[in-house]
């Protein structure tokens, strides 16, 4: 395992050497989305650097448990009057779990799609209330919230007497109370900048459930620090997000588990970088954003064509996760033409011929690949060497360079390990017309395997090539014409 990891921490603001907690384990928890409409490709950024960040720890041989929340209740609208989930189910005419249903679905399928690994745990704010209400009572007994009228505030002014409320988002109290919103039902709250653990529901209101306090609901900001706690500890190594999820969410669930616990959550706090569409954040509220499904077909006025979800993360990977990424259509063929030269040159690699001597200094090309990453997972500078890769192998093609078996299995095994499981780019179908031939004469091989086999009446033989092919997800099909195949 490399050593010398390090990580930007938001609440340092200084790249730090990573020790975790426990020698060998990493314990992540990522705010995960709130499923009451579709993700946007802003989102998916944000979800990707962390996908990437695992990934990267998993190839270091970390035990990781990775986790990811839903979002299914609590999370208010902007104007603080109603939670978002109850007001889609409202405007839509559904049950509240129908919408996040609906939505959880589509957030997986789109995940899948850009070859996410999914995290260990994917737990929901709805299935943790009686550990949300456990946790409220503990702060009250602790003389940090108060109760009105069946809702529960935390008290940020008594807080700060001991802590720093804004630690992380280096805010000073007085800067806290002039960021907060003047929220409905404030006239509630002690002080503006106290935040809501508990809501009383009103009449209208769909989801809610039963507490000490009266007929509620959870505040956002509590589920993650109730679900962080319960599946990582007290205290785990990192806590990751977006920056816009810094202040207020972070800063509070700093608040709730020192309140809770008397220790800080977390060691290293991270925090991915915006996507921007014509310079502007993505945004669900603005509408300044491009869906996933848009990027695919290419039905969007900013795009000329669609794009392959490889593409769109070779895109995403091409700048550091804490620098702002701006969309166009011309990044986007631009990120497409360097993929394909990437994954042209890995085609290639079959085809090379080895030497006696290598011209090409292979362990050092691998130690900056690992450099690269060991600095604050710089994916750029690991694309930078990559293209050195991919020169090598075009020269070594074309007999200018030369490479002995032993440096180009080092090649291959760096190179495939850094493209796929810590990328997570693939060379598919979608991706490549000569991958499409390549697949076909390989499947076609298994088919005619599969016949030969059938003539000779050996059923276990067939059976087996069929169904290992299918867990591969490549379907084969008996007709008339003979066999077919398609994939998943
Ligand atoms: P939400 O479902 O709104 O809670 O957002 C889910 C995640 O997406 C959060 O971590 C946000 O910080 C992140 N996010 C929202 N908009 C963008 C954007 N334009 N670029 C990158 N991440 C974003
Ligand atoms: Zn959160």
């Amino acid at each position: 395992m490399t050593q010398n990891l390090s990580i930007y921490n938001s609440l340092t603001n200084t790249k730090e050497l990573f020790k975790p907690l426990k020698e060998g384990y990493v314990g992540m928890y990522v705010c995960g989305p709130t499923v009451y409409s579709k993700v946007h490709l802003g989102n998916v950024r944000t979800f990707m650097s962390f996908d990437m960040i695992y990934r990267y720890f998993l190839h270091l041989g970390y035990k990781v448990r990775y986790v990811r929340n839903i979002t299914d209740a609590g999370h208010l609208t902007d104007d603080a009057a109603e939670d978002k989930i109850s007001t889609k189910a409202r405007l839509e005419q559904l049950e509240p779990m129908e919408i996040v249903q609906k939505y959880t679905v589509d957030f997986h399928q789109i995940l899948e799609r850009f070859n996410f690994l999914p995290p260990s745990i994917e737990p929901t704010a709805t299935g943790h209330i009686l550990e949300q209400i456990e946790a409220i009572q503990t702060i009250i007994n602790n003389g940090l919230a108060y109760v009105v009228n069946g809702s529960v505030y935390f008290d940020v002014l008594k807080y700060n007497e001991k802590e720093h409320y804004g630690i992380l988002s280096k805010r000073n109290i007085e800067d806290a109370i002039e960021n907060t919103r003047v929220l409905d039902g404030q006239s509630d709250k002690k002080n503006p900048q106290d935040f809501a653990l508990w809501k009383r529901a009103e009449p209208e209101h769909i989801q809610r459930w039963k507490s000490p306090w009266g007929i509620g609901f959870p505040g956002w900001h509590l589920e993650c620090t109730v679900m962080s706690t319960k599946y990582l500890g007290e205290a785990f190594d990192i806590h990751g997000g977006g920056m816009d999820l810094k202040f207020p969410h972070h800063e509070c669930e700093i608040a709730q588990a020192v309140a809770c616990h008397n220790t800080a959550p977390v060691k290293y706090w991270m925090h991915g970088n915006m996507l921007t569409l014509n310079g502007k954040k993505m945004a669900k509220s603005t509408g300044n954003n491009i869906l996933p499904g848009e990027i695919f077909t290419g039905d969007n006025k900013n795009l000329s064509k669609g794009f392959s979800a490889s593409v769109t993360r070779f895109f995403m990977m091409q700048a550091h996760y804490r620098s702002v990424l701006d969309f166009s259509n011309e990044a986007l063929l631009a990120a497409e033409k360097g993929h394909q030269r990437l994954m042209d040159a890995l085609n290639l690699i079959p085809k090379l011929s080895t030497s006696n001597k290598s011209t090409i200094e292979v362990n050092l090309w691998r130690d900056k690949c690992y450099q690269a990453m060991n600095d604050d997972f710089n994916t750029p500078i690991l694309i930078a060497h990559l293209f050195d890769a991919v020169k090598f192998i075009n020269l070594i093609h074309d007999g200018k360079e030369y490479i002995t078996s032993e440096d180009l299995d080092l090649l291959i095994k760096t190179i495939n390990a850094f493209v796929f499981d810590v990328l997570g780019l693939n060379n598919n179908a979608e991706n490549s017309g000569q991958a499409t031939t390549q697949l076909e004469s390989v499947v076609n091989m298994f088919i005619e395997m599969r016949n030969a086999a059938r003539a000779d009446k050996d059923w276990a033989l067939s059976d087996k090539i069929r169904d290992d092919l299918a867990a591969k997800g490549i379907y084969l099909k008996d007709g008339k014409e003979g066999t077919t195949f398609s994939l998943k």
